[in-house]
């Protein structure tokens, strides 16, 4: 990465941390929100996955749903090229939960191979916090039908990059196995 990749990508984290400042994730620790999205980059990264526009739009994933982040605003501090993909891994709000994760399914197939590492990232890190960190109040059904969901998503998000495949599959199969 050069100098100025560099600081695009701390500039994505800074942002990111700015707007996520007042959230926490569901575990029981109630831990900042941002150890998420920088788990999240930091699991492409540790696979070899230093493209600079995968690497912020990893890191701004979560600020349009779940953060008053605008489209346009990304546009305009990242660039066309980060925003859509932060875009194409954004889920409509507006639509019921199942819904929305139905679509996540079905959509998976259809989007870049930019974006479908960042679903990829993202659905690994989720998948190791509900097996080693979940929210407080998850049975294990929850877990195991929350892993199983996670599973069809990645399914339509294969062929992209089998090494980060191959890590989401013993993750989520050693998890799946321990809530038996
Ligand atoms: P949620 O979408 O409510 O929660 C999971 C999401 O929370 C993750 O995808 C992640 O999203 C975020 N998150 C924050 N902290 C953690 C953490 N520590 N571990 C894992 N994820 C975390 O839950 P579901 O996916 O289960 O979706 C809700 C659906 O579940 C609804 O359709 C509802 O009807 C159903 N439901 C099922 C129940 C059951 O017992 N089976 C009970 C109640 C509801 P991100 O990366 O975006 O932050
Ligand atoms: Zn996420």
């Amino acid at each position: 990465m050069n100098d100025s990749a560099i600081g695009d990508v701390i500039r994505a984290a800074a942002f990111a941390a700015d707007k996520h400042r007042d959230q926490r994730r569901k575990d029981h620790a109630a831990s900042p929100y941002i150890n998420h999205p920088l788990a999240v980059a930091s699991e492409l990264t540790r696979h070899g996955i230093v493209d600079p526009i995968t690497i912020q739009a990893a890191l701004l994933h979560d600020t349009v749903e779940d953060t008053e982040t605008s489209p346009e605003e990304l546009v305009e501090q990242f660039g066309e090229r980060v925003a859509s993909v932060v875009m194409e891994v954004t889920d409509d709000k507006s639509l019921p939960k199942a819904e929305r994760k139905r679509l996540q399914i079905l959509h998976a197939p259809e989007i870049s191979d930019r974006a479908k590492l960042v679903k990829l990232g993202d659905k690994i890190c989720n998948a190791r916090d509900v097996s080693s960190n979940p929210p407080a109040d998850w049975s294990h059904d929850r877990r195991r039908e929350y892993l199983e969901w996670t599973r069809e998503v990645v399914d339509g998000c294969r062929g992209v990059y089998a090494e980060l495949e191959a890590s989401f599959d013993e993750l989520t199969l050693g998890a799946l196995a321990d809530l038996e």
